[in-house]
């Protein structure tokens, strides 16, 4: 459920018209609804009540100060995967003790600013990583909270470019090895060793492989305890998928998440980590673009858009289904006409959606790209010199552009010429 919806024939977020919004700020530009955020986050709260537990955000997934702001106020926690999404977490008010940081590749210069800045775990991806955590830890006269991320061996059963939970993936140690490296992490000075991590993907629309792997994450937990470690918080991961072709996807509901959850790991006594991305950010934003132009090709025609591959990536990237909506609302029955969904830029793999059945759509109509608040905006570039495409967040009945489109001469002023030329 989202709060972006027809009314008086128009599309809306929450009470605003979105139509309203591209008057002013001009297309195309990502929108954001504040009520769909805090329901998603609360969806994941009631879900893991009454087991002690913290929901923390992958900032990655949407970064954005004011919608960090907007859930770290609720109490989220944050995950980070780098000291920039780090400095992101603490500038939107968000205390070190909520923030977990990831990642496989962690800098010495990221563990330090974690260190002195404050932080609730670092989930230690490998055994250099783990060393180099223990000397930087050492030198600063700090302890680092761990957790270590085991790779479970899980098949996700999601697209290859975002399944991290087989042995092949570059993420986490290999869990049969988790007792070797748990022990030498005990043993490593400036490091506590607090719980598990796991993460196996994103974009999951079942729940059995998380079963496998929280199963498997329970009977870890028994050993290493059993061999002494004190683990008592589990960090779960994120990745629970979204529909993104509405009516022919039913992905599990949270509640039923937070029903496996307490089935599989919910009876050892831990705190409880997850770490949504998607689920709270993807149906909270829709990316507007109108239509440039409606051309007439061989056996099809092309709706040429003013987005393109550059705002929003995850069709050239993944293959993946956005669903796209004419923003004033087509007459009930009226006929559609099938395109193919193209941007401007200067690659075939500039594409959208093809033979995408439509309203009969005309140049200066705009569109609405749904479930874009995920792996949106903060994948987007300037390819072509495209300005990043503006965002702007709503509140009830009114809204604030939430980062601005960058002139032309700032984006040119961040070129220097050397002095030879
Ligand atoms: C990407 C990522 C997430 C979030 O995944 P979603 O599919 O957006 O929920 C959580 N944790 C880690 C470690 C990640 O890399």
């Amino acid at each position: 459920m989202d709060h972006f919806l027809y009314r008086s024939g128009t599309l809306h977020a929450e009470d605003v018209a979105l139509a309203d919004i591209a008057q002013v700020v001009q297309t195309p530009f990502y929108c954001y609804s504040t009520a769909t955020l805090t329901r998603h986050y609360k969806l994941f709260t009631e879900a893991l009540s009454p087991l002690p537990h913290m929901v923390c955000f992958a900032i990655k997934s949407l970064s954005n100060l004011a919608v960090l702001k907007t859930l770290g106020e609720l109490g989220a926690g944050m995950d980070v995967v780098s000291g920039g999404e780090y400095m992101r977490a603490k500038a939107a008010g968000v205390p070190g003790d909520r923030i977990v940081f990831s990642g496989v590749g962690k800098t010495r210069d990221e563990m330090r600013m974690a260190l002195t800045g404050g932080i609730r775990q670092f989930n230690v991806e490998s055994e250099p990583e783990m060393r180099a955590l223990s000397e930087v830890a050492t030198s600063l006269g700090l302890v680092a909270p761990i957790t270590i991320r085991v790779n479970p061996d899980v098949d996700a059963r999601t697209h290859e470019k975002i399944a991290t939970g087989k042995s092949e993936n570059k993420f986490g140690i290999p869990i049969a090895r988790a007792s070797e490296v748990y022990a030498e992490a005990a043993s490593l000075p400036g490091l506590e060793v607090i719980g598990i991590d796991v993460h196996i993907g994103s974009q999951l629309t079942e729940l059995e492989p998380f079963e496998q792997a929280y199963t498997k994450v329970a009977d870890l937990t028994r050993q290493l305890r059993a061999e002494g470690h004190d683990i008592r918080r589990l960090d779960l991961g994120g990745g629970l998928g979204i529909p993104y072709a509405r009516g022919n996807e039913a992905p599990p509901l949270p509640t039923e998440y937070g029903d496996l959850i307490k089935r599989t790991v919910g009876d050892l006594g831990c705190e409880i980590e997850i770490e949504p991305g998607r689920l709270i950010s993807g149906n909270s934003g829709v990316l507007v673009s109108r239509v440039i132009y409606v051309k007439e090709g061989e056996g099809r025609d092309f709706l040429i858009l003013d987005a393109a591959m550059n705002d929003l990536v995850r069709p050239s990237m993944y293959g993946a289904h956005h669903d796209i909506v004419a923003v004033e609302e087509p007459e009930p029955g009226v006929d559609t006409h099938t395109f193919d969904v193209v941007g401007p830029v200067c690659e075939t793999g500039d594409t959208f959606a093809k033979a995408r059945p439509l309203p009969q759509l005309k140049a200066g109509d705009l569109v609405a790209f749904r479930s874009a608040g995920a792996y949106g905006a903060v994948m987007a570039s300037e390819y072509n010199t495209r300005p990043l495409v503006p965002e702007v967040l709503v509140h009830g009945d009114h809204y604030a552009v939430i980062r601005a489109r960058p002139t032309f001469e700032e984006i040119l002023a961040r070129d220097t010429i050397p002095e030879w030329l």
